[in-house]
């Protein structure tokens, strides 16, 4: 079982078959930490963390999004000691972004920093084509976090890295030319690595339709194979850096 760092299961894509798709996901990666992306997402990622044993919650306003980050504080502050393990997923996207755009997604980034901080959460984030503006900020604010759904270079790897971040990997990994991302995976140390389904999206090479927890075990032995390891020790290892990151 490989815990799965990242993944959206109260997504429409998994309406009417979420309750099954939830248990075999989980049954494959004895952990998964479902993200919101906006207030409502949000609660529904907890009610779903909720009802499920090994299912833990990430809330937050993804900068492709509005909303009133007072709601994500105010879940944080009533329900950290629940299921509630990281704030996000938050950053910055500046596609088709002007400035006073990319000026709202960094103050909204900023407050979410600053409410993971208040309640000594990790913060995962989103981040394109903003990478300037993302490392000034994380260097600055310092945050612990995960950024997810990694696939740039060596170079900014070892950046983030620098600043203590973990670097996690979905199942883009496994697309054949996705060279910069190979390059990046063997950049990160085994106590920094994380894998996620970002589930319904980005499915392994080789899948169809909506990604899920089953899918899985396809990115962790391509990444075990890359990295010049065994499979059932790159698992022991991921679940080790989700439980800790997490505090799970
Ligand atoms: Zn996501």
């Amino acid at each position: 079982m490989t815990a799965d760092s990242h993944a959206h299961y109260t997504d429409s894509a998994f309406d009417g078959i979420r309750d099954t798709v939830v248990s075999e996901s989980l049954a494959a990666c004895g952990i998964i930490v479902g993200s919101g992306y906006d207030t409502d997402s949000s609660f529904a990622a907890l009610a779903l963390a909720d009802r499920y044993d090994g299912m833990y919650a990430s809330v937050g306003i993804h900068p492709q999004y509005d909303g009133d980050v007072s709601v994500i504080e105010h879940l944080c502050a009533t329900r950290t000691a629940a299921k509630i393990v990281a704030v996000g997923e938050i950053g910055l996207d500046y596609r088709n972004a002007d400035d006073a755009e990319r000026s709202r997604q960094r103050d909204m980034f900023v407050s979410q920093i600053e409410i993971a901080e208040e309640y000594d959460l990790p913060i995962v984030i989103h981040c394109v084509k903003a990478w300037g503006d993302m490392t000034e900020i994380l260097r600055r604010y310092r945050p612990k976090g995960i950024m997810h759904g990694f696939t740039g270079s060596a170079e900014t790897a070892e950046e983030l890295l620098r600043l203590g971040m973990y670097i996690s990997f979905g199942g883009r990994l496994t697309y054949p030319d996705a060279r910069k991302a190979h390059r990046a995976l063997c950049a990160v140390p085994d106590d920094r690595l994380l894998l996620e389904t970002d589930a319904p999206y980005g499915a392994p090479a080789g899948h169809e339709g909506p990604s899920c927890g089953t899918m899985l075990y396809d990115t962790t032995a391509f990444a075990a194979m890359l990295r010049g390891t065994r499979t059932e020790d790159l698992t022991a290892r991921i679940n080790e850096n989700t439980a800790r990151i997490y505090g799970i």
